[in-house]
């Protein structure tokens, strides 16, 4: 606790790590996973409903909902968080949008143009495109922009009577022409107005950039559009800090995780060779949570590559994946469970069978001495729900963890 003695919780979350059974097996129920099946024997086991009972989770609401915050409540789209998570110090009131760096073709202004890669060839280096934005657009508003894993950036605009009920620029197909932003309210007027100019400077300003004239050389496509998608606004939202007076800490490598953690004012640690995909080091995240304990009250331990696999609808990948995981995660058991508290689970399922998320609940174990541990002895969709926590909500979670380490508040007299 703050000024106090620290009494970690570590939720380590496998992101889509639970499926719908194929021929009656899923990857987690055939996975070698000694480790695993080691801490269901040890602590308490159940399943969880991340949002609610038939809701289908995104990976940002269901990671609100994990740190306690309701989705329902807090969530205004994706802009906001995705931007957070590439760094940009969102506040609220600004408006937020996910941005491709994408190549046009045609004559006329942007809007006349049509989209023939919307992601310019994949490009990577896009740092020199977003300096020569930052400096020679100029708006009646303040923006930030910043780059992106690959073709992607987050665009914020900051100021006065700004709306973000506008419609995208991103018309997500090639062959089609660069969208117009619209006012889906009268307020929105100006914003979209706000939008389209910008959209013309910065292609203006990409056109002209010598490295578009050498990428055209190279026989590459040019980064010569951004396409904006997703605006929201970012909401008035109490830090973890203020709601619960514990220091947080999110370890991850995706974006829209690092967003989370950065909106509730978390901090975000991402260790070398944490990517985000399935070639991650895991040793590499488990040493960085291990050491994270020691500063912190709760560290949010993220894994992406499970729910990769599973839009992929790759069984075998994501059972490997899940054992790879598994030999890790043995460094975990010797977390001192009288002083910890410790915690697998998922965010949703992603079943290799849909390969979508859908709303199937996830296995939670919590250990910790205190806990009434049951008979679950196999960390699996098909053990989980015999546990002695049943069926609980994402948003219990943190609560249940905090009680057990008796610094929950007492409600009532
Ligand atoms: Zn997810
Ligand atoms: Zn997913």
């Amino acid at each position: 606790m703050l000024g106090g003695d620290s009494l970690p919780v570590l939720i380590v979350v496998i992101d889509g790590l639970s499926d719908r059974p194929v021929n009656g097996k899923t990857p987690l129920s055939v996975a070698n996973t000694p480790n695993l099946d080691k801490m269901a024997e040890m602590g308490i086991n159940g399943i969880m409903d991340t949002i609610a009972p038939g809701i289908r989770p995104g990976s940002d609401t269901s990671h609100l909902a994990l740190l306690g915050y309701d989705p329902f409540k807090y969530y205004t789209g994706r802009g906001p968080i995705e931007a957070a998570g590439v760094g940009i110090e969102v506040k609220p009131g600004d408006i937020a949008f996910r941005v491709n760096f994408a190549t046009v073709e045609g004559e006329g202004s942007i809007f006349d143009k049509t989209v023939v890669d919307r992601r310019a060839g994949r490009i990577q280096d896009t740092e020199e495109l977003i300096k020569a934005i930052r400096e020679n657009v100029k708006l009646p508003v303040e923006f930030l922009i910043e780059k992106g894993t690959g073709h992607r950036a987050a665009l914020v605009l900051r100021g006065e009577g700004l709306s973000h009920e506008i419609t995208d620029t991103d018309p997500k197909e090639v062959g089609k022409k660069v969208k117009q932003c619209k006012a889906l309210s009268e307020d929105a007027a100006w914003t979209a107005e706000i939008v389209n100019e910008f959209m013309q400077k910065a292609h203006e300003v990409l056109e002209n950039h010598p490295m578009n004239a050498e990428r055209e050389k190279k026989g590459l496509p040019k980064a010569n559009a951004l396409l904006l998608r997703g605006a929201g606004v970012m909401p008035h939202i109490p830090s973890f800090e203020e709601k619960f007076g514990l220091k947080l800490a999110v370890i991850a490598a995706t974006a829209l995780i690092k967003g989370v953690g950065s909106i509730v004012g978390g901090d975000i640690i991402t260790p070398e060779g944490a990517t985000g995909n399935r070639n991650t080091d895991i040793g590499a995240k488990i040493r960085a949570a291990k050491e994270a304990i020691e500063k912190y009250d709760v560290v949010l331990l993220h894994f992406k590559a499970t729910d990769e696999l599973g839009h992929d609808k790759d069984f075998e990948g994501k059972k490997e994946f899940i054992e790879r995981l598994d030999r890790h995660i043995s460094e975990l058991l010797g977390i001192n469970i009288a002083k910890n508290c410790l915690i697998i689970t998922a965010d949703h399922s992603t079943p290799v069978k849909v390969g979508e998320h859908t709303a199937d609940p996830v296995p939670v174990v919590i250990l910790h001495e205190d806990v009434r541990t049951d008979e679950v002895r196999k960390f699996s969709e098909f053990e989980a729900y015999k546990g002695g926590l049943c069926r609980i909500r994402g948003m219990d979670l943190l609560n249940i963890a905090l009680d057990l380490l008796n610094i929950a508040k007492k409600f009532g007299a």
